[in-house]
């Protein structure tokens, strides 16, 4: 009986383990695959029943001054296609929503891990994209080839050729970001009137919006989509006089493409930015 207790466990394991292995060039920063010993972190703490299910990875590196650590988070059932990033570690919603993204659809996830904190040592991950000196980005405190060598690497490596690049954030309750809020830079386009919106209920919520970019003043035409969608749009005029070295400007001025969204939602609202998960990869798929 004993006997046959231990096969059927050992088949149980053979039938359910995870297929959970990384390309070489990310083995070259991985520094953790256990998820149990990552369990110190909140992130994974907090989700470890479905990351259970998921592939864990700690990544790490150094460039200068700097010290980066970041989680990368892919399904074993399909690991390419759907990707995002998340560069703010204080932003913990947005993290909940990923794993969700990723459980549900595939793809994968890259989190900056820097202690719940945006700055990691006074350098805003979301303002340090650059291959050499850029003047104008204020907010970067050094060139850094190896982090957007490395971030968009392991993007590109796991995104589907035609997928957009993807972005989840999270903001505060009327805080800077909102879809009121519009200048000659970031145009706002609202998927409800005005009146609905300062009522501010889920989508309608001025907090909740998807952010796209691209050089021309007229937007893509995916922007309309997501309006009738139901997602209000908040979209970016790049070019290289007014770049602020974030991955949305980096993907319009190195990349060359304005195929980006980010799903921003106020802060403990995850059950909102899931729904729009849901909605932008549907029109992503329908496409
Ligand atoms: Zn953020």
């Amino acid at each position: 009986m004993k006997k046959l207790i231990t096969i059927f466990i050992l088949l149980f394991n053979i039938a359910y383990s995870k297929n959970c292995t990384v390309a070489p060039f990310i083995l070259n920063y991985t520094i953790n695959s256990n998820i149990d010993k990552l369990s110190y972190i909140s992130d994974i703490k907090q989700n470890y029943k479905k990351l259970k299910h998921l592939c864990v990875n700690l990544l790490a590196f150094r460039e200068g001054a700097l010290r980066w650590k970041m989680l990368l988070v892919t399904n074993p059932k399909r690991e390419h296609g759907v990707f995002w990033f998340l560069p703010h570690d204080n932003e913990n919603s947005a993290f909940n929503s990923a794993v969700y993204a990723v459980s549900k659809y595939g793809g994968g996830f890259l989190a900056v891990v820097n202690n719940n904190k945006r700055y990691n040592a006074g350098q805003d991950p979301n303002r340090n994209f650059s291959y050499s000196r850029v003047k104008i980005c204020k907010e970067q405190i050094a060139p850094s080839p190896i982090y957007t060598n490395i971030v968009f690497s392991i993007i590109d490596y796991y995104k589907g050729a035609s997928m957009p690049y993807l972005a989840l954030h999270n903001n505060t309750n009327g805080g800077g970001i909102s879809i009121l809020k519009s200048s000659s830079k970031v145009k706002s386009y609202l998927a409800y009137p005005k009146s609905q919106i300062i009522d501010g209920k889920g989508l309608q919520d001025e907090d909740n919006l998807v952010y796209m970019v691209g050089l021309q003043k007229t937007p893509p035409s995916s922007l309309y989509k997501l309006l009738k969608a139901g997602m209000s749009v908040k979209y970016e005029i790049v070019n290289s006089i007014n770049n602020d070295c974030s991955m949305s400007n980096f993907v319009v001025l190195e990349k060359g493409t304005n195929n980006y969204f980010n799903i921003e939602t106020q802060r403990r609202q995850s059950w909102v930015q899931k729904e729009m998960i849901d909605r932008v990869i549907k029109l992503i798929i329908d496409n």
